[in-house]
Parts: C-alpha cells; structure tokens; sequence
C-alpha cells in the first residue's frame, strides 16, 4: 500500500494489489490456457478403458480415495487453475446428463486442445479452428447416428441389459461380482421403470454402504432401507403388513420444563404427578393403537422411560428417523430389520460409484435404446467419416476438420497404450481392417479376448452418452480457444 496525493493536496491510498495482477494476452492466453486443460486430460487418459489404471487421491483430512471413474478423479483433486476447473465441470456435466464417459469426455477434449495448439502454432487463428472444430462435431454427431443400432430387450428379458452393465463394470475396481452387481443394477432400474413411458426416475432408486462383510453381500431390498434398529431391542425384528403411525412430534411423556415452578414437598404429590405423565403418554400410544398402528417412525426421540412404556404397550418404534427416508416411510407397507454391512468405507464408496454408473446405463437403455460399439471403434468410424468430409471445405477449416479426425483417434490410442499394445500401430491396423472389411464395429481388442469385433465383445455404449461425449467436449475447447485475455491475481 502507498500513500499519494492528487493535484489539491488530498491523499489518496494505492493498493498494491491492483499494480500485482499478471495479464496474459492473445496466442500467449491461448497456449497457457491450453497447457491447463491438458494437464489435466493427461491425468484421466491412464484410467480410460478396461485395463485403465486407478488414482489414489487424499482428502486435506486424510481421507483416502481409490477410483478410476474420471467424474471422482476431477472433483477430489484440489484444482485451482480456472481452465482446469472447465475440465472438472466438463466431466460433472457427462456425469450428470448422462452418468458415464465421464473419463472419456475429457480425454477427447486434451485431444482436441492438442490439435488445436499444433494449428495455432501454424499460424491458424483459434476463432477459425473453432469454427472448423463446430463442423467437425456435427459430420461426428450425425455420423454415430448413421452407425448406431438398436439394443433389445424387455422387461420379460433383462439378460441383455444385464450384460451391458457388466461391460461397466467390468473397467472398475469392482469387476470380480459384476454379474451379481449388474443384475442388482437392472433388477432395481426395471422396479422403478416405466417402460411404457421409457422413463426411469433414479432418484427412487438408493444405494446405501456399511462398513464390515464383503462385496458379495450387496443385496437388492424392495423398498426403503432405514438404516435405524428398533428403539427396544425386545421388539419383534420382522412386521408383515405394518401399518405406520408417522410422527413428527416429539413421542414421550410430558417433561416439567424448568421454567414451570411446580412444588413437590410430599412423595405423594410426586407420584401422582408421575402417574398423570405416565397417563398422558399412555393416551398418545393408545391414539396410535386405536388408529391401527403396527409400528411407530418417528422423526425425533423419546427416552428410555418411553421406549420401556412402547415396548409393554407391544408398539414397535424406531426413533430419530430423518430427511428422506422418513418421507418415503409413508409408502411402504412390510417391514424387515435385519443387519447388513460390507468391506470398508474406501470399497464402499467406490462400489455405490460403480453401481450408480450401471444404474446410468441401464436408465439410459430405457430412455432410448440406440447404441454404438465401444472399444473406440465408434471413434474410428466417425474419425474416418470426418477426415473424408474435411475434403469438402475448401477454406481453413479443412485444416480444423482434420485435426478433428486426429483427436478422435486419441480415444482408441489412449484403450490400447492402457492396454499394453503399440498405440500407433494397433489403431492404424484396426482402421485399416474398419475401411477393408466396411466394419465400423472393429475396435481396441483391450481384454485380449481374440477379436476386435465390438458386437462379438459384447462392448457398446449408449448413442446419446456417445454423441454427449463429442459436443460436451467439443464445447469448452471451443470456449477455452476464445479466451484471448487472462488477467489473473499473482501470487507473492
Ligand atoms: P468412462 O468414465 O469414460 O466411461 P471407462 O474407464 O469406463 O471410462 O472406459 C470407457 C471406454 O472403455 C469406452 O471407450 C469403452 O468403449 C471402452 N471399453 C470398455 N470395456 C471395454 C472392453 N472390454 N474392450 C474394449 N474397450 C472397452
């Protein structure tokens, strides 16, 4: 801070802040900012695919994370740099529309931010190549719909839904019970499904973790799970047909409040003001009882005075019962206590990730069952397709286009390099056989199961996660290459 003063003698204060702030401007914003975006794509392109590797991530409290799904790696790393940050709200937006290819998405978009500085080197304007990458996205976009098939299945018939999911989870750290998961995923999706309607509303669906017991034990329950005991541990575990009382009061004799004086010099007086809090709350269980009431939820609690008197009334109760899970309680009807738990808090948490990814899929599959084959080879195709069209436009663009083509390719590169194969021979010999054979089904051969036919693999994504991937991705390059001026606070 300095002290000046202006022409009439007055004093005015300078803060230095506002001489400390840096400025890049022009190709030197651009490249910086496309240095950022990089960074991070380079962090996610190891855990793409099937045998895409883990990240290990800390919390500031020490709360450690294993996870290979892109959405998670991006929210827990502790980005400070704003065009970064673009990346991380890319990822979250693939998450939240679709709920998969959150690793893709920004694997593509470091692919397109590379070629795009290559161009810039070369002197092309960044308006252009964005202009150029918007062409490209569309021949992309309208190209996976050309290529698409349509995935069957029924509710009579969720074998297939099945096998989709366990190509989910078949790239995550839970891929020793996929079958069991996957079926668990389906099983849940079609309970809560319209398929008349092809509507699914996820948030009906709950995946809840407890710690000890293993993976296998992961179970699918009808209805809600109140992760509560009964308030006695006297009280029968299991009601059929339970009829509910709900009670949003607190559910316990009345308690002199310290601001009441009451004069009690006599045992006698004392008891029958016991007997008179004992009446009362023996009225409030009789209104339950009178009303039909098998069982008592109630949204706060009671002491355990109450919960002796509940339990000698035969009233069931759980007590402390809260937000959500209270609110659904009006809908069910048995009820069944009983204890489940599983691996630890890290496992857990990674496995509710994995199975809300499969119950994405799934989802997905209702809403609309047009598919494309995975293992990049929907990439290639469309690769293929771009780089032939490129030819038609007979500006700058084509330079964009083409370099569009390129970064598609770095989708299948990123499969085999995970996958231990040579990343620029594989992808040209499977495009090659893609051209050859007029097969757009050929891709990365990842599991080395023997072919590199994504229908004989089973391997497929949904269409509209693929063409997500393509115009999400394509969007903030287009947004990073436009910023031409970072005026940013430095550090001192
Ligand atoms: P994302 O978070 O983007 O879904 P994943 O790590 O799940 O990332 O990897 C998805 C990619 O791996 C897709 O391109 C998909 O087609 C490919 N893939 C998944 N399973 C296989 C497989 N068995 N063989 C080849 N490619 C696969």
């Amino acid at each position: 801070m300095a002290l000046a003063f202006d022409e009439f003698g007055r004093p005015f204060i300078i803060l230095r802040e506002q001489e400390q702030k840096t400025r890049l401007r022009g190709l030197d914003a651009q490249k910086a900012n496309i240095a950022a975006g990089k960074a991070v794509a380079r962090i996610l392109r190891t855990s793409l695919g099937p045998k895409g590797m883990d990240k290990m991530l800390q919390s500031p409290d020490g709360e450690v994370t294993i996870t290979n799904d892109g959405a998670t790696i991006l929210e827990q790393m502790d980005v400070d740099n704003q065009i970064a940050k673009l990346m991380v709200e890319l990822s979250r937006s693939q998450d939240y529309e679709i709920g998969d290819g959150t690793t893709g998405v920004v694997v593509m978009a470091g692919a397109l931010l590379e070629q795009a500085q290559k161009l810039l080197e070369r002197g092309i304007h960044p308006i252009r190549v964005a202009e150029g990458y918007e062409l490209a996205s569309r021949i992309a976009f309208e190209h996976l719909e050309r290529i698409a098939h349509k995935f069957e299945f029924s509710g009579a018939d969720a074998e297939p839904l099945i096998r989709t999911c366990m190509t989910t989870l078949s790239s995550k750290i839970v891929n020793r019970c996929k079958r069991s998961l996957a079926e668990i995923a389906v099983k849940a999706v079609l309970a809560v499904a319209d398929l008349e309607r092809r509507d699914v509303n996820l948030d009906l669906i709950k995946v809840e973790g407890k710690v000890g017991g293993k993976l296998e034990d992961t179970e699918l329950i009808y209805g809600i799970v109140v992760d509560k005991d009964m308030s006695h541990p006297q009280m029968p575990k299991q009601i059929e047909d339970a009829h509910i009382a709900i009670l949003t009061c607190p559910f316990e004799p009345p308690k002199p409040k310290t601001k009441h004086k009451v004069d009690i010099d006599t045992v006698e007086k004392f008891q029958t003001l016991r007997q008179q809090e004992q009446k009362y709350f023996d009225d409030m269980v009789q209104k339950c009882k009178d009303v039909g009431a098998t069982l008592v939820i109630c949204q706060w609690g009671f002491d355990d005075e109450a919960n002796h008197l509940l339990m000698h009334r035969n009233l069931p109760a759980v007590r402390w019962v809260g937000g959500v899970e209270w609110e659904n309680c009006a809908q069910i009807s048995g009820v069944d206590n009983r204890k489940i738990g599983q691996g630890n808090k890290m496992m857990i948490e990674e496995t509710k990730r994995s199975i809300h990814d499969a119950l994405c899929v799934a989802r997905n599959l209702i809403r609309n069952n047009s598919i494309v084959y995975g293992g990049g080879s929907a990439e290639i195709s469309c690769s293929i397709a771009v780089e032939a069209a490129a030819d038609k436009y007979p500006g700058v663009e084509q330079y964009a286009i083409r370099a569009f083509a390129d970064a598609l390719d770095a989708i299948p590169m990123a499969l085999a390099e995970n996958s231990g194969l040579q990343p620029i021979e594989t992808l040209s010999a499977v495009k090659s056989q893609q051209i050859k054979e007029n097969n757009n089904c050929c891709g990365i051969d990842c599991n080395d199961v023997g072919t590199n036919d994504m229908r004989e693999q089973n391997v497929f994504e949904t269409l509209i996660g693929k063409q997500q991937q393509i115009l999400l991705a394509t969007q903030v390059v287009k947004m990073i290459l436009k910023i031409d001026d970072v005026i940013s606070p430095s550090e001192y």
